[in-house]
């Protein structure tokens, strides 16, 4: 379908009557419960084995249960959701499970669904954030040029699976191998390895919110990812680290939430700014709601942005309620899938409801 005919969906529907909709996994608590705050009708389509959450915490109006994600994509069921006014929030599964199809999706997304394809190429992401002026690890175009210590990461959002830190064209070789045969990841994993300097600091992924309706860029809360191996490692004293030769890999078991230091702050909100006005250049009218920089900071206090996601994060899920910075800029309960809600309630009041989906 062309961004044409998404928009003339959209006009069509009932705006008494909206249905916000998600595919059960990765956010869809946070998104469905502030769906519902909001008083629209909430869908989820999810495999049998997850309906469990989604019905325990009750946040759905209703379910659908698939055999595959991909089913969601048939003729019916896409038909269904757009008799039900649905607008989908996309999230990490969207990618994780969908891969390319998500622009096969022939019903209105909440966002810009260009920016979208940006999360999965590493190349276009960087450039839109060096044009942004935000501060990057390099990249080692090939193994041979590593000097220093480097961190090689394979494709799609696999939640850092596989992923591994090496010092050397030697030592990069052979833990591709042993990451391998652990069945971490493939052969065709290898030949898209990319590979980065491995910035030493500590990781902040502030939650940003890119107002349409209101014009503005909101801030509404940060965590750090809780990651298996690399966040138990400390737990094992050295001698016994050397002896078992473990290697820190980075499979996301959770998130924890971070205050940052208050003057590291007006660089954080700045580089959200810049970022939302380069992406007006490459992919008007640039990010549609919420985004996150993935980033290090250094002992310098340098902040280095390895990869920007510019749809909702799980990390907001440390949110739901409220955080402190969402609490600071509403004073009540505020939180990301209910800022989504309340945008696309507004959007919908004002006729606006064509700009913040595609
Ligand atoms: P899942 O449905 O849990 O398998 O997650 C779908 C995709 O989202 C995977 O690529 C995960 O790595 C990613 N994901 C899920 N939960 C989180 C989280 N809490 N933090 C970061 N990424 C996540
Ligand atoms: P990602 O899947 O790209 O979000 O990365 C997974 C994890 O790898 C992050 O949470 C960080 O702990 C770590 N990481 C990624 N890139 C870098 C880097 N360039 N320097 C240091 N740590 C990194």
């Amino acid at each position: 379908m062309t961004p044409k005919e998404i928009k003339e969906i959209i006009n069509k529907y009932d705006k008494q009557n909206l249905t916000i909709g998600t595919i059960g996994s990765h956010s869809a608590l946070n998104i469905l419960k502030g769906a519902k705050e909001h008083d629209f009708n909430t869908l989820c389509i999810c495999q049998e084995d997850r309906k469990i959450t989604y019905d325990r915490f009750d946040v759905a109006d209703e379910i659908i249960v698939v055999d595959e994600y991909s089913d969601m994509l048939s003729k019916t069921t896409q038909q269904e959701l757009r008799q039900k006014n649905t607008i989908l929030i996309p999230h990490g599964s969207f990618n994780a499970y969908l891969g390319d199809k998500v622009f096969d999706i022939n019903v209105p997304l909440f966002g810009n669904r260009e920016l979208l394809a940006w999360e999965t190429d590493r190349e276009k992401q960087h450039k839109w954030l060096k044009q942004a002026g935000i501060k990057l690890p390099k990249v080692i175009e090939n193994p041979s040029k590593i000097e220093n210590t480097v961190i090689a990461k394979f494709p799609g959002a696999k939640g850092g699976k596989g992923y591994f830190i090496a010092n050397s064209e030697q030592s990069f070789k052979r833990k591709l191998q042993e990451m391998k045969q652990k069945g971490h990841i493939t052969e065709e994993d290898i030949e898209n390895v990319h590979i980065q300097e491995y910035i030493i600091g500590v990781n902040a992924y502030p939650q940003y919110f890119r107002s349409i309706v209101r014009n503005e860029v909101e801030m509404l809360g940060m965590d750090r990812r809780y990651e298996s191996t690399v966040d138990s490692i400390g737990k094992i004293p050295a001698k016994e680290q050397l002896e078992i030769e473990v290697d820190p890999t980075y499979t996301v078991v959770g998130n924890i939430p971070v205050t940052a230091r208050e003057s590291l702050l007006p660089e954080i909100l700045r580089m959200g700014d810049n970022v939302v006005e380069k992406s007006n250049e490459i992919a008007t009218p640039g990010i549609v709601g919420p985004f996150c920089l993935e980033t290090v900071f250094t002992e310098n206090l340098d902040i280095y942005t390895f990869e920007i996601s510019a749809r909702i994060v799980a990390g907001s899920n440390v949110g739901i309620g409220t955080s402190p910075y969402a609490y600071l800029k509403y004073n009540e309960n505020m939180y990301m899938g209910k800022r989504i809600a309340q945008e696309i309630k507004e959007a919908s009041q004002k006729n606006l409801l064509n700009k913040i989906t595609s």
